[in-house]
């Protein structure tokens, strides 16, 4: 089986192998379903990313993986993160990423995540007026300035499934482009803020170049019409991220993004004579590739389709069923079998949209086989849950091909947590 790009996966004695650890090994000692996310993986998609822009830094975006293991290692990195609640305030700062290099997104704060960006010294992207006005009270009555940036929305429409294209008109994200001066003009006049870059971030899993180009000049527009009209030159030029990753084809490069927005970027910057940073903030490259999710087979039924019933669904990813993703599936105990089988994958949640995976050419699959769903590193355990009664599943780390658990299986009682029976029902 030759796995292109993906090269931490390998092939052993017909089983699937993630940085050399035999995952009918891991499926057998931990039990499925399973996540198994390989460490060298991510330090090397962080550095492949980082290395394409030199002179940037980059923020990993914690949404799409915000287990403490993971922050730790990109901490170790170097990175910086993009937040998006105060949840993933804490355990950024907690993995040691130093707040200077955090920006705290999000179009919807509450008062206490702004006083918590102020009590923590981070960077906060700014999406509304009402925030701005909100921030800069609460700031100024802590006796602090907090660095902002706007969250702007530079209208342009990426290609890329609906629900995570970000950066449209009608998108709920960010100021409206024709609103960002005025934006400024206020915030210039507030106490307890000070203006220090600007920030957008069109989308994800974006697949082609044109819209990082066409939002790279938005901003370079913005930004320049911020230093003619206002005088303002902004510390940071933060473009969000939403590079796309093969899940299935192929897809452009951290290379091929920078080739796109830097001369856009470095040449403008030469024109207004500025210096400031740019920023990106990638997840789903960092992250996507680097996990697997493993889950055994109970069930094989002819019906419209061929069913293969395993024990992972839209509980453990959402994907499929949220955005209609597509996602590699490897039947991992057989590798090197003739694929002359045609399956679709169901997980076990009592819904009719929990389907993994439709009509999978695959060898002949039976009760008791392993089956490996990849590229579920991104928005995968991340945006889990225990519908229908199911404790979530545990994680591993392999690390040089030994394996670790990063977070224990849940068990019945974890279904439970936070609940009591009032005293009227005992
Ligand atoms: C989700 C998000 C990102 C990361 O997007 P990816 O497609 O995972 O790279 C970056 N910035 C912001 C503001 C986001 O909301």
């Amino acid at each position: 089986m030759d796995f292109g790009r993906r090269d931490h996966l390998g092939a052993k004695n017909g089983h699937l192998t993630i940085d050399g650890a035999d995952v009918v090994d891991l499926a057998r000692q931990h039990g499925t379903p399973l996540y198994v996310i390989d460490e060298g993986r991510i330090r090397n998609n962080y550095r492949r990313f980082a290395a394409a822009f030199p002179d940037a830094d980059v923020y990993y975006a914690v949404k799409a993986n915000g287990h403490i293991a993971v922050l730790r290692m990109l901490a170790q990195e170097g990175a910086g993160a993009d937040v998006f609640s105060d949840g993933e305030l804490y355990a950024a700062l907690l993995a040691g990423i130093p707040p200077e290099r955090i920006l705290f997104n999000g179009n919807s704060k509450t008062d206490a995540e702004l006083r918590m960006a102020c009590e923590t010294n981070v960077r906060v992207s700014v999406d509304s007026l009402d925030e701005l006005r909100a921030l800069a009270r609460i700031a100024s009555e802590a006796n602090k300035e907090v660095e902002i940036a706007f969250r702007v929305n530079p209208d342009v429409s990426p290609a890329t499934h609906p629900k995570i294209a970000t950066g449209l008109v009608q998108s709920k994200f960010g100021i409206p482009h024709h609103q960002v001066l005025a934006s400024y003009v206020e915030a210039l006049s507030l106490e307890g803020v000070r203006l220090a870059g600007i920030h957008c971030h069109i989308g994800s899993q974006i697949l082609e170049l044109s819209p990082f180009a066409e939002m790279m000049t938005r901003m370079m527009d913005l930004v320049e019409a911020l230093k003619n009209e206002l005088k303002l030159e902004l510390d940071f030029i933060d473009i969000g991220s939403g590079l796309g990753i093969p899940y299935a084809g192929t897809a452009p490069t951290p290379i091929d993004l920078a080739n796109t927005v830097l001369p856009i970027f470095n040449a403008r910057s030469r024109a207004l004579d500025i210096r400031s940073k740019l920023i990106l903030e990638p997840g789903r490259y960092i992250v996507g590739d680097a996990a697997i999710l493993l889950c055994t087979v109970n069930t094989v039924k002819e019906a419209h389709s061929t069913f293969v019933g395993v024990d992972a669904g839209f509980n453990l990813l959402l994907r499929p069923t949220l955005y209609e993703s597509w996602h590699e599936v490897i039947v991992a105990n057989k590798l090197g079998k003739t694929s002359d089988h045609v399956y679709t994958i169901a997980g076990p949640i009592c819904e009719s949209g929990d389907i993994l995976a439709r009509d999978r050419r695959l060898p002949r699959v039976e009760k008791g086989d392993l089956i490996a769903i990849l590229d579920a590193g991104a928005y995968g355990f991340a945006m889990s849950s225990q519908y229908n009664g199911r404790p979530r599943a545990s994680e591993v780390l392999v690390n040089k091909g030994e394996a670790e658990i990063i977070r224990r299986r849940e068990s019945y009682g974890d279904l439970l947590t936070g609940q009591n029976i009032p005293p009227h029902l005992l």
